[in-house]
């Protein structure tokens, strides 16, 4: 029996990275398409990396029911994960994961006790804030900022079923996949 998997962990730990390894190399996993009033970056696709909304569209959702659980992450855009899709997924037998943020992640354990929650942990807190202020591209304000977040975010993990460590993309991604029972040699392509 498949049991849905919740993907979570801290700002800058690479989640979107193993996610889409995951994508690339484990297509026998099945990949919830979370709704977003984000704008598409450049090479999205609707349907394919996000639903994208508008926040009238975002508001009928919720008011509907129809998401599973819903954030506003970074403060800016929403996001949410259409509840229907997850449950023809694994009532189809398929191994199903969602890659969302803590907030989201605490929702689903509310209403789905019985998913496997997975943190995914970077190698040290030093790595974390290399990655954090590595691009450089933030204020000191804006990194002291997000630091602060991922210091709370970090302290979450005792929340979780299970923790993944993202030294490395490829690795993180095959615990991961042997956490939710596939064989990795099996399904990797
Ligand atoms: P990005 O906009 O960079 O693709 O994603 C920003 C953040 O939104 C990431 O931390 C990602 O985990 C989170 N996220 C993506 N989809 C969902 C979702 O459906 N629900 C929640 N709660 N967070 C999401």
């Amino acid at each position: 029996m498949n049991t849905l998997t919740v993907l979570a962990g801290p700002t800058a730990v690479g989640k979107g990275t193993v996610s889409a390894y995951i994508r690339e190399h484990f297509p026998a996993i099945w990949f919830s398409v979370s709704a977003t009033t984000r704008p598409p970056r450049p090479g999205e696709i609707d349907g394919v990396h996000y639903l994208f909304t508008s926040e009238e569209e975002f508001d009928r959702m919720l008011a509907a029911g129809e998401l599973l659980e819903s954030a506003t992450v970074h403060g800016r855009f929403r996001y949410g994960t259409p509840a229907l899709p997850v449950r023809h997924a694994l009532a189809a037998g398929k191994p199903a994961l969602l890659e969302i943020d803590l907030q989201g992640a605490r929702q689903v354990k509310e209403r789905m006790p019985e998913a496997r929650f997975v943190f995914l942990a970077p190698p040290t807190w030093e790595e974390l804030v290399r990655r954090l202020i590595g691009r450089g591209t933030e204020t000191p304000e804006e990194q002291e900022r997000r630091l602060e977040t991922a210091k709370l975010e970090l302290a979450a993990e005792s929340e979780f079923d299970h923790t993944v460590v993202n030294s490395d993309v490829r690795t993180a991604a095959q615990d991961l996949v042997r956490l939710m029972g596939l064989s990795v040699d099996s399904t990797e392509t």
